[in-house]
């Protein structure tokens, strides 16, 4: 594979315990197909242990000048790939 263009390389840091999306990144989500109606995730090629691992992952998103929870970035127009701990982000406006 080659080099992804991409602008931002987004470290992706831990914190303990469970952390819940809001509702609005769910009512997305769900409109997506990347959860169901009883609020179950359904990224295809993700196993429930790194579903878990990721609610608990989040980014300083250079975009939105905020914390973004790993799974809200993971669907973002703007993702590209997880490479070492990094994301690769195009950067574009949302
Ligand atoms: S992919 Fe989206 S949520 Fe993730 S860092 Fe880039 S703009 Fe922010």
């Amino acid at each position: 594979m080659g080099e992804l263009e991409h602008k931002f390389e987004v470290e992706i840091k831990e914190r303990e315990g469970r952390h819940k999306l809001s509702d609005e990144v769910k009512a997305e989500m769900k409109k997506s197909g990347m959860m169901d109606e009883k609020g179950k995730l359904k990224l295809k090629g993700v196993s429930p242990k790194m579903l878990k691992r990721m609610k608990q992952e989040f980014v300083e998103c250079p975009v939105l000048k905020e914390d973004i929870q790993f799974i809200q970035c993971f669907v973002c127009p703007n993702f590209q790939s997880r490479v070492m701990g990094k994301v690769l982000c195009k950067g574009d406006k949302l």
